[in-house]
């Protein structure tokens, strides 16, 4: 669908033709020059890319200064003749070093994002200039997305709907993230007891917390919010209050149902390890409760352990002295090499359930499996096998000596208490 041009009108109320192009220009995003060269010399260096550089590939058009590093380029009526070849050349010299003249090493970054009309008239957005969408695809090329990003339809549509979304996650109150709790059972004949959900002795010996957001009254899973979450760093608050309710029903219903020994395991992002108050608060919140630190299991995505390197290594260290339960989760999504079940105090490996869907019908996964759980057994770390669905996939578990299993054959996430 198609939308007539929009009709601007100029601080003096004159009609001002539509854009055909818009570029927004952001100097030094990530404040990289800033940080090493000082705020005055990358505010001249920003000033001398746009004159020298960025100048000599814009035709005509306006470029406006909006803020120190950043600026905003109209073509008018009057767009490039060949969009693609614009597009390229504002390619090249995004990759430019912009030296200065007493020290030509000098570097700064520069992140543009760039919107033709036709993208726009494309899609069903009521885009009234192109400005915002120029903006949706800076933010993007900011993001990671590379140094120009050219806006598509699709991302368009993505990034605005996105933004929406993050602000409403943002906006949503704490009693609107909570968790639900899934159980995890013990395999082990040694340690058979009372409670007994797939009934031939198996019993729970802990529970899983996993976050839910309720969106309209109904509760959405992690994979629409989780990652807005982290991205906006909100997973640091609205984690320690999720982690504090699940261990109030470690404190309360988990105990009464299951004795002193359960446990409760929660999960932790990368963006939470980074948090230099992790440890004491998980401290203090165990000590509050009058809880054992053994029975908090805290679980780290194998990626954060392999990605996050130091910092991960730096938690696991400092929470295994506390003396919580380290477990490396999603085990055999990613590349790990399981080096670090040498160098690190790991307790628990959970091999993922892609991974563990695999294997009755894949011999190399249950070759993989069978060589993660020789390594546990030998290094005495529990193993945990994720999302058992079917009898068949339980009795390789079984087969295979899992310590312990974890799903919907025993139990989906649910509320206890
Ligand atoms: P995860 O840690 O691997 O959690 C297991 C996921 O598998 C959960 O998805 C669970 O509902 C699902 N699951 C369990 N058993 C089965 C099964 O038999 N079949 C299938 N198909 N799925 C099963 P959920 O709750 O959607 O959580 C997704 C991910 O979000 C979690 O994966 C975890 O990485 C993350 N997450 C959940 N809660 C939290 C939290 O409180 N904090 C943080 N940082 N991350 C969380
Ligand atoms: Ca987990
Ligand atoms: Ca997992």
């Amino acid at each position: 669908m198609n939308h007539p041009a929009p009709i601007r009108l100029d601080a003096a109320g004159v009609r001002t033709p539509p854009d055909e192009v818009v570029v927004a220009i952001a100097v030094d995003p990530h404040h990289r020059g800033i940080a090493t060269y000082g705020w005055a010399v990358s505010v001249d260096m920003a000033e001398r890319y746009v004159r020298c550089i960025l100048a000599h590939v814009l035709p005509g058009g306006t470029c406006e200064r909006r803020g120190p590093m950043n600026w905003l380029w109209r073509s008018g009526s009057d767009g490039p003749e060949d969009m693609r070849a614009f597009d390229c050349a504002l390619h090249d010299v995004a990759g430019v070093r912009v030296s200065d003249p007493e020290c030509t090493a000098r570097f700064i970054d520069v992140r543009m994002g760039i919107v033709h009309r036709s993208v726009v008239q494309a899609t069903p957005w009521d885009v009234d200039d192109l400005v915002r969408v120029a903006d949706v695809a800076l933010h993007e090329a900011i993001a990671g997305g590379g140094a120009v990003v050219v806006a598509q339809p699709g991302t368009v549509e993505h990034f605005i709907a996105r933004g929406e979304m993050a602000a409403e996650v943002a906006a949503a109150a704490d009693a609107d993230m909570f968790p639900l709790f899934q159980p995890i059972v013990s395999l082990s004949g040694a340690s058979l007891s009372a409670a007994a959900p797939h009934g031939r002795g198996l019993h729970v010996t802990g529970y899983e917390a996993l976050l839910r957001w309720r969106r309209n009254g109904e509760p959405v899973g992690p994979d629409v919010f989780l990652n807005l979450l982290e991205l906006s760093e909100l997973i640091v608050p609205v984690g320690r209050s999720v982690i504090g309710r699940s261990l109030d029903v470690l404190a309360g219903p988990v105990t009464e149902m299951l004795g002193p020994a359960a446990f409760m395991s929660v999960n932790l992002s990368a963006a939470q390890l980074r948090d230099r108050w992790l440890v004491d608060f998980l401290r203090e919140s165990l000590a509050d409760r009058g809880l054992g630190p053994a029975r908090l299991w805290v679980e780290i995505s194998e990626n954060a352990v392999v990605a996050e390197g130091s910092v991960a290594a730096e938690v696991i260290c400092d929470l295994h002295e506390v003396g919580c339960k380290i477990c490396v989760d999603d085990l055999g999504a990613g590349v790990g090499a399981l080096g670090y079940v040498r160098d690190l105090p790991i307790d628990v490996l959970k091999v993922d359930r892609a991974l563990v869907g695999r294997m009755p019908t894949e011999r190399t996964d249950r070759a993989v499996v069978r060589a993660i759980c020789d390594l546990a057994s030998a290094s005495g770390v529990i193993t945990v096998a994720e999302g058992v669905e079917t009898e068949q996939m339980f009795s390789m578990v079984e087969e295979l000596g899992f310590d312990m299993a974890q799903g919907y054959l025993f139990g989906r996430p649910g509320e206890l208490g």
